[in-house]
């Protein structure tokens, strides 16, 4: 083992969440020595590139609701203050739900929690749907196939202005180049973390401990090249990959990974799709918002750069939960996309018919058991992790609170001024309300 390096803080993953999360701790703590590391090459090479970037305050749960409408305030201040172009286009968000989604228990308690936490939505009806997009199919009525995939007929929209989309690799940029500016420690890449050093402490110097009646603390980290880099506090913002670290110390982070893709279609050659990409009425842009469907979990995000759309799914039963992502987790799968995405979507929208993908990428989502993000800090390992499905969106807020908590404070104010606790996300004091717009 060559000779160890000491830090104060190690931040393993220099993904959204890792380089929000170094920033925000530097920030607050600047004489700290923080280290950032990552096994790529480069930051926000694994999900954070792989992602849609969509950013919507629209969480049927109040902590959701603050965790994003905050973090997308901040995306917008320094987009528009700070002058850092993120790309940040304010697209909307739009549901398509039939009359039962719409009257449902869930739909009423989530309009009512973001009515009462200030999020504007407005509801369309059939007719204005019809009128803004003309290419949606609104009349499902004989048509055997439909009957046959069980799709749903849409009778309402519910969109939110103050959704859109960025660009996450800008996003990463920013928090990684303002990082620079102010470490004392240059990150590194391509540093391959294979174990947590977890010690006794104090330490006694005995053979084989720690002992079951000792506390213990993780004190830094081995690398695959078993370099040994320590440090008071190890910040693990490791993604769908945390389990790796987190299980050989006992350590249970109750995140489970899941594969999702994106297909791309392109709308420049078919003028029916290229109306539909530029729909005008929903936003200052003049083009349809980020749009789900009322059935199979099939949505679209407009990609206005290069005129097209980003086709995803949320699949959930039948697609398996893995405990770590997978390499197998990074191809997409194009049989997935003809036979159980484009055959919900040109039922819909029938523009897409005999359209093909022209470029496909996967990654996968950092699951919590209730959809709500973890920000915990145990033994010594300061954990951010499982935002399931939104990490971009919510990544300001969450490295704001792994801060405070780093500090020790008892709230984290966010962007804007709100306060949360920062237990709120921990697993053993979790105060949270149970998330159920996931897509
Ligand atoms: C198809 C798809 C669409 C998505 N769409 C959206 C969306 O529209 N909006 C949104 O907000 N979110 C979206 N997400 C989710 C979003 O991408 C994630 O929530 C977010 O990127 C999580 O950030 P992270 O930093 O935790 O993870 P990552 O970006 O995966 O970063 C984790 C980092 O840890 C590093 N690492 C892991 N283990 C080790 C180790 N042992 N040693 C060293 N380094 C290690 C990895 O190399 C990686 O760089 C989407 C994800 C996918 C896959």
């Amino acid at each position: 083992m060559s000779d160890s390096e000491t830090f104060d803080i190690i931040v393993v993953g220099a993904g959204v969440l890792g380089v929000a999360t170094a920033f925000h701790i530097q920030k607050n703590n600047p004489e700290k020595k923080i280290l950032l590391v990552d096994r790529y090459l480069a930051a926000g090479q694994a999900n954070t590139a792989m992602s849609a970037a969509a950013v919507r305050n629209m969480f049927a749960s109040s902590t959701n609701q603050m965790l994003t409408d905050s973090s997308i305030k901040y995306f917008e201040h320094v987009q528009n203050d700070l002058g850092y172009e993120l790309m940040f286009e304010k697209t909307g968000y739009l549901w398509l739900l039939n009359e039962e989604q719409f009257e449902s228990s869930n739909v009423k308690t989530w309009m009512e929690r973001m009515d009462k936490s200030g999020i504007s939505f407005k509801v369309y009806n059939k007719e204005q749907l019809q009128d803004m997009i003309p290419g949606l199919n609104l009349n499902f009525e004989n048509d055997e196939e439909v009957e046959l995939m069980n799709l749903k007929e849409v009778d309402y929209g519910l969109y939110g202005g103050d959704c859109g989309v960025l660009d996450p690799t800008r996003l990463v940029e920013y928090y990684f180049e303002e990082f620079k500016k102010i470490t004392h420690i240059k990150p590194r890449f391509g540093v391959n973390v294979k174990k947590l050093i977890l010690e006794a402490d104090p330490k006694l110097d005995l053979p084989g401990e720690p002992y079951v009646w000792q506390n213990k603390k993780v004190n830094g980290v081995i690398t695959e090249k078993s370099e040994e880099l320590r440090s008071e506090t190890v910040v693990l913002a490791t993604g769908a990959w945390a389990n790796e670290l987190l299980d050989p110390i006992g350590i249970n982070s109750g995140t489970k990974a899941k594969k999702r893709q994106l297909f791309v279609i392109h709308a420049e050659d078919k003028k029916q799709l290229h109306d539909l990409l530029f729909s005008k009425g929903f936003n200052d842009l003049n083009c349809i918002p980020f749009t789900i469907l009322p059935s199979a979990g099939v949505y679209f995000r407009p990609q206005l750069q290069e005129k097209g759309f980003w086709i995803g799914c949320g699949d959930k039963i039948g697609r398996a939960y893995k405990y770590i992502q997978t390499d197998d987790d990074l191809i997409p799968e194009s049989a997935y996309y003809e036979n159980s995405m484009y055959p919900v979507l040109s039922k819909y929208f029938p523009a897409f018919k005999d359209t093909r993908p022209v470029n496909s990428w996967a990654g996968g989502y950092c699951y919590a058991p209730d959809a709500i993000p973890f920000v915990y800090e145990e033994c010594g390992v300061l954990v951010v992790n499982g935002a399931s499905g939104s990490g971009i969106m919510k990544a300001d807020a969450l490295a704001r609170i792994a801060d405070a908590l780093y500090r020790k404070q008892k709230d984290a104010e966010l962007f804007g001024g709100k306060k949360i606790s920062t237990k709120a996300l921990s697993i053993k004091e979790r105060d949270v309300e149970i998330e159920n717009v996931i897509i």
